[in-house]
């Protein structure tokens, strides 16, 4: 193993990524050239990230996820080995000692993880969603103090927007943020915090505007804030249907005194930050849906290969290949679909748009997929001891977090109105 030879947190994507120049889809996108244009060849560099991540989803992931689905325990050994091989804080820049991955290279990473338990890559793709508004918007100090530390332990972060009364409508929050002299002062409650028990530090959102009719852009601050400061309560570990090893809890924060240091770019500036984050890391959440859709169809594939019904193979019968060419339809247009709004935002180009049709089609693909897998599995598709039922009930978040179904269609249709207008 290359990692060896790294000494302090040996990572072999490290290795790979100083091997030779960044990937083409982490820089801007170069002018058009004669002979250049669409190109859908991976780099070797990005091969090599896509065939670290498969090996370990395949040969550690896969082995040992029904047992956390049982156990529901947080996959600590896992991530650990995850950090160790330089897949998880894929984001943060070279210049804070990461890899300074771009969207594109990290989906790659993210969908090989998904393969093997999304319950395992929504916890390492949630550090990278908690890191995200600090790569964008933090200063100096702020990501050497929360970026760099990373990349030396494994520590782990946690995003906290949502909240008992304000999911989808984030400008409803009623966390309050307080400024007493060189402090702020936080009130309020989260909900459905993924690593909200295991974090480090927290990114978090709070109303800071006196004026309760104040405008978005004006109304909301970010924090960083350490789990450990007085009156933060941290709730149980919810029970839920799917990923059942992420640890989602419900956070109190009581008379929460935060150093003004911890404010990212300023008072006020909160809610784009928040929002900024989502271009980059909803092609990611896409890849992790493709991933449990390409797993879904490779099970489904390799059991219809080897059933038998009324004398023949279930491959034989007409209606389940139909069925599987479908699934795999899918999976190639929920593929393309994320690599695009990957590439944009890699390119610096405006990716809303993209990124809301990648997390609602993928969403919505690895849906049908995984109920398709059910179908194809007969009853043993509904046993907890054939490997599908799990993909089910894990698949269902992929249409609820960072933006349910119905959000990333309200989104879509905005950009979409937004042209025509002009
Ligand atoms: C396992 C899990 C992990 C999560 N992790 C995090 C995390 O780490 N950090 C974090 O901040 N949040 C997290 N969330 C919260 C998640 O982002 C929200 O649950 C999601 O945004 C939806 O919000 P809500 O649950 O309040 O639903 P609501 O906003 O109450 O929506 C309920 C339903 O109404 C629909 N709806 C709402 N408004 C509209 C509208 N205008 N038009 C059409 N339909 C609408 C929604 O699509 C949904 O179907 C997590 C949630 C879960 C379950």
């Amino acid at each position: 193993m290359i990692a060896a030879a790294f000494g302090r947190g040996c990572r072999v994507l490290r290795s790979v990524s100083h091997f030779e120049c960044r990937a083409q889809h982490t820089k801007a996108a170069p002018k058009h050239e004669a002979g250049s244009g669409f190109n859908f060849e991976l780099t070797e560099q990005q091969k090599e990230f896509q065939a670290t991540a498969r090996k370990f989803a395949r040969e550690e992931i896969i082995p040992v996820a029904c047992d956390y689905d049982k156990s529901g325990e947080y996959p600590f050994p896992l991530i650990k080995r995850a950090w160790e091989l330089g897949l998880v804080n894929p984001y943060i820049p070279e210049s804070y000692s990461g890899l300074g991955l771009g969207t594109f290279d990290s989906c790659l990473i993210f969908e090989e993880l998904a393969y093997g338990c999304t319950g395992v890559q929504t916890v390492i793709e949630t550090n990278s969603l908690g890191q995200m508004p600090v790569i964008l918007a933090g200063n100096d100090q702020q990501k050497k103090k929360y970026l760099w530390r990373v990349t030396e332990q494994l520590l782990m972060c946690a995003y906290c927007v949502t909240e008992p009364s304000a999911g989808s409508d984030v400008a409803g929050i009623k966390t309050r943020a307080q400024k007493k002299g060189d402090e702020y002062v936080i009130n309020g409650q989260k909900m459905w915090i993924t690593n909200g028990g295991k974090a480090n530090w927290y990114f978090l959102l709070a109303h800071s505007n006196p004026d309760p009719k104040a405008p978005t852009s004006k109304a909301f601050t970010v924090f960083i804030v350490d789990p450990d400061t007085p009156g933060t309560h941290i709730g149980k570990k919810e029970l839920n249907m799917g990923q059942r090893c992420s640890d989602t809890r419900g956070i109190t924060f009581e008379d929460v005194r935060v150093p003004k240091e911890n404010v990212l770019i300023a008072e006020g500036a909160g809610f784009k930050i928040a929002m900024g984050a989502f271009d980059r890391t909803r092609p990611t959440v896409a890849a992790g849906a493709v991933g449990l859709a390409q797993r879904a169809l490779d099970e489904a594939t390799k059991y219809a290969l080897d059933r038998k019904t009324f004398g023949k193979l279930l491959v034989e019968h007409q209606g389940v290949p139909f069925l599987l060419a479908e699934m795999a339809m899918k999976v190639e247009l929920a593929t393309l679909s994320y690599q695009r709004a990957a590439w944009e935002v890699d390119s610096s180009r405006w990716n809303t748009f993209d990124a809301s049709i990648a997390n609602a089609f993928a969403g919505d693909v690895t849906n049908q997929l995984a109920t398709d897998a059910v179908q194809i599995f007969g009853g043993c598709g509904f046993n907890t001891e054939y490997p599908v039922e799990k993909l089910m009930r894990d698949a269902k978040i992929y249409q609820i977090y960072e933006g349910t179904a119905q959000i990333q269609r309200l989104i879509i249709a905005r950009e979409h109105i937004e042209k025509y207008k002009n």
